[in-house]
């Protein structure tokens, strides 16, 4: 083992707890698998593609055809196997011994591993009390910790919460280095991207990804926004043919049929409001106003993990997302279809009025 960097044997891999259950809402996922026709249509685009050959070497379409959706100069999508791809790039390409990643607490935690993997030194900011983004504690980060990359998750994983685009602007005329803005759940926020600022911000690079608002987490497909100059930098740090051209086919697909996917962030959007309504109403929970695909909820009286495993033996899996000390007796709940959802607050309703008895200590 002495092979391996001290910070590598300090860190605890990533994983996912992955029981086969009725209600899976511990990921964010879409609730909803592509419709039959579309996977037939874009079966039929792989099937057009040439196995034998490598794929174009980064220029591929799809990376133009985001360009164009997004009305960007030719160069500025980068595109990788998943977004968190592209933000370890964003990482090794910036940090180094002595270079500081400013990041949000709570928030997703790959974040710190990705930033300590590269070596730099990690800030954080705290959210507010009350979860939400905090713009002056950030400008008041930047000015003292002079970080070479600060990473905004809007909405946030695990809270929900937005950094508004007023306040973005703030930090990008304040930040020494690169802002970066993960918006994985930003179909779903209602307000318009950050990639609308970039004509004009050299220091900003947004990650988005199909995983989520286009039902295609199985696809491994993210992609970076920012101006031809930064996305040039961040590319020498992915391999070569970083992006299957199965998910490069079956992306174009996807994105040839925006209004359908747009049609069910609406519908989702819906299922939130009504599942917020729900959770609000039972007594002992707490949601938070959220702008993603999922609800944080602090439990008033019982612990994280007894709820947690009372709903598992219920058919439906949460994330416990207790852990982190500003987050205790939280769960995060996936919205899924109408059905799920049903099935979710039902099984909260029977744990929460009648909880198993709470773990010995
Ligand atoms: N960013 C955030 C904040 C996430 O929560 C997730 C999914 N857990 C991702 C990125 C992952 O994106 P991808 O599947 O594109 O790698």
């Amino acid at each position: 083992m002495k092979a391996f960097r001290p910070e590598v044997l300090a860190l605890r891999a990533y994983s996912m707890e992955e029981p086969a259950l009725p209600v899976k809402a511990n990921q964010n996922e879409s609730p909803w698998d592509w419709p039959k026709e579309l996977k037939r249509e874009a079966l039929a685009r792989l099937a057009a593609t040439p196995f034998h050959r490598y794929p174009a070497f980064r220029g591929s379409r799809l990376a133009s055809l985001l360009c164009e959706r997004w009305e960007l100069p030719e160069g500025s999508c980068l595109l990788g196997n998943g977004s968190n791809e592209l933000l370890s790039a964003l990482f090794s390409s910036c940090l180094c011994e002595g270079r500081t990643g400013l990041l949000p607490s709570p928030s997703f935690s790959l974040y710190r591993q990705l930033a300590l993997l590269s070596r730099g030194d990690v800030r954080e900011v705290p959210l507010s009390e009350d979860l939400t983004y905090d713009a002056e504690s950030w400008l008041d980060a930047l000015d003292r910790v002079r970080p070479a990359v600060a990473l905004v998750c809007s909405p946030n994983n695990p809270t929900g919460s937005l950094l508004s685009l007023a306040d973005l602007e703030r930090l990008l005329d304040r930040a020494p280095g690169i802002v970066a803005v993960d918006e994985a759940y930003g179909e779903f926020s209602g307000i318009p991207s950050a990639a609308t600022l970039l004509p004009g911000r050299e220091n900003l690079v947004v990650l988005r990804t199909f995983s989520k608002a286009w039902g295609s987490a199985a696809l491994r497909l993210g992609y970076a926004l920012a101006q031809p100059r930064v996305t040039e930098q961040v590319s020498k740090a992915l391999l070569p043919y970083n992006v299957s051209p199965l998910a490069l086919a079956l992306g174009e697909a996807a994105l040839s049929r925006r209004e359908f996917f747009e049609g069910r962030v609406r519908d989702l959007i819906r299922g939130r409001s009504e599942l917020f309504e729900q959770i609000v109403g039972i007594e002992g929970l707490r949601a938070y106003p959220s702008a993603a695909n999922f609800i944080l909820v602090r439990l008033q009286n019982l612990e994280a993990a007894d709820v947690h495993s009372a709903l598992k033996s219920r058919g439906v899996l949460v994330r416990d997302v207790s852990a982190h000390p500003a987050l205790r007796r939280c769960l995060r709940i996936s919205v899924g279809t109408p059905s799920e959802d049903a099935a979710v607050v039902e099984a909260l309703k029977e744990v929460v009025a009648c909880p198993a008895p709470t773990s010995m200590p």
